[in-house]
């Protein structure tokens, strides 16, 4: 599976800030589920390894009208104590705070640069860097030494900065990660993903420009600086897979996107077969497209135990894993010609198992159907997909991937296809055909 890389969450100008982030982050929960953390009030600090409910226990109460939050699933750095966020420092603009989405291609260069001038770093991660920057900017101001700061790093990041007197949201000049924020009550409340913000009803909720910063400060309206103005590259990904599907991204709801993908991954393929079956949870509106477009009936072939809690003891078989996660329902597949609809396959593993098991259930062929073109490249902008060694399809032909799942047939979206069924946005497609956004004009490469 791929892993999303972290949600970010903020609150302005709201009493009992550290509830409503409670609320907000539960809504992110699926960007990270590693550790949680807020930042409330005075500084006020809660962390720990977890999940939201387990860390920011909702009975609790933490003085405070303004916050911000954050979700972690580790792609730079441990997942060790230290790394949660936000990170919090006492720069020479004053006690500051970080919540940050997304990887930095360009870390080592400023880490090395930073460390030369005799700046220690006290975690592993890549959202420090914006700390120490913020604090060496040639500008007095706080708010001047951030426009600055995000004026050095290109990508990518989706990010919250707090100060004693101001939040900063920013999205990088790509656009690469989701960043939202909405009216409140009596103020304003920042999140990943524009569902988070519908769940605890945010009115008014709008998307953070890419190459822009807006800025929550006492007795004005928020304002946007911009500091970028890269062509705007959004993660596919986001789409195919990480965020909710109640979410939009850009102006397109992320189920509409995938719905778009079964349809296309029809028109493109016209598989003939008994029955539609997703892979749950991400493959269900791509599979909901592709029974629309084909005729096909679709249904629950595959059941997904929602209950496996975070103390779930792996088995050391891959397979039973697998199994107790997923398992066939043999009056629906026993006897007919299955397609699996799945949003990508990464190492394989996985897709193998569950054609054996869909074939121990009786299915009479099984077809393998993904909405997405092959993953090839690794993502460095904040997704963990694993290094290019370990993709499947980075070695491997489609016929061959196909042999290894064990399927009839596997056929993938073209990128073409991908690209309509985002219905025109431009996007980031590297890790399916390599050419990062982050590498144009830039002194860094990242092969
Ligand atoms: S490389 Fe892939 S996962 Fe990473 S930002 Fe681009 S589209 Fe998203």
């Amino acid at each position: 599976m791929l892993r999303e890389a972290c949600g970010i969450a903020g609150v302005w100008n709201v009493e009992r800030a550290y509830n409503i982030l409670h609320d907000i982050l539960l809504g992110l929960q699926h960007r990270g589920q590693e550790s949680a953390g807020v930042v409330v009030g005075n500084f006020e600090t809660v962390k720990g390894m977890g999940l939201v409910e387990e860390v920011i226990k909702s009975e609790r109460y933490i003085p405070g009208d303004r916050g911000i939050g954050h979700v972690r699933y580790s792609t730079v750095g441990s997942s060790a104590q230290r790394n949660i966020q936000p990170i919090i420092a006492q720069t020479r603009k004053g006690m500051m705070g970080v919540a940050h989405n997304g990887t930095l291609p360009d870390a080592d260069y400023w880490k090395n640069w930073l460390m030369e001038m005799g700046h220690i770093f006290l975690t592993e991660t890549d959202s420090e860097l914006f700390l120490h920057l913020i604090s060496s900017s040639p500008f007095d101001k706080a708010q001047d030494a951030v426009v600055w700061t995000l004026q050095q790093i290109r990508c990518a990041y989706s990010l919250i900065l707090y100060h004693k007197d101001f939040i900063a949201i920013a999205r990088d000049g790509f656009g690469i990660r989701p960043l939202f924020w909405g009216k409140f009550e009596s103020g304003f409340v920042i999140a990943s993903e524009d569902a988070a913000l519908r769940v605890i009803g945010a009115e008014e909720i709008r998307e953070v420009p890419p190459g822009t910063v807006v800025f929550f400060e006492k007795d004005r309206e928020p304002y946007p600086v911009t500091f970028s103005n890269l062509s705007k590259r959004v993660c596919s990904f986001e789409y195919i897979y990480f965020a909710r599907p109640d979410s939009t991204f850009d102006g397109l709801s992320i189920h509409k996107a995938r719905f778009n993908m079964g349809v296309k991954l029809f028109e493109e393929t016209k598989i003939e077969g008994d029955i539609v079956i997703p892979v749950l949870d991400s493959g269900i509106s791509g599979a909901l497209g592709f029974s629309y477009a084909s005729g096909i009936p679709i249904d629950l072939g595959l059941m997904r135990n929602r209950y496996l809690g975070r103390s779930f003891i792996m088995p050391s078989k891959r397979s039973e894993t697998v199994r107790r996660k997923l398992l066939p329902i043999p009056e629906v597949v026993s006897g007919k010609r299955v397609i699996v609809i799945d949003d990508s396959i990464v190492r394989g593993t996985t897709m193998n198992v569950i054609v054996r098991m869909l074939r121990e259930s009786g299915a009479k062929e099984v077809y393998v159907a993904i909405h997405s073109p092959p993953v090839r490249f690794s993502c460095f902008y904040g997704i963990d997909t694993a290094r290019r060694s370990e993709l499947a399809a980075s070695s491997q032909s489609v016929e061959d991937l196909r042999k290894a799942v064990g399927a009839d047939r596997l056929v993938y979206l073209s990128i073409d296809g991908l690209r309509e069924a985002l219905e025109g946005r431009n996007a980031c497609f590297a890790c399916f055909e390599g050419r990062y956004p982050h590498e144009e004009g830039s002194r860094i490469s990242l092969r």
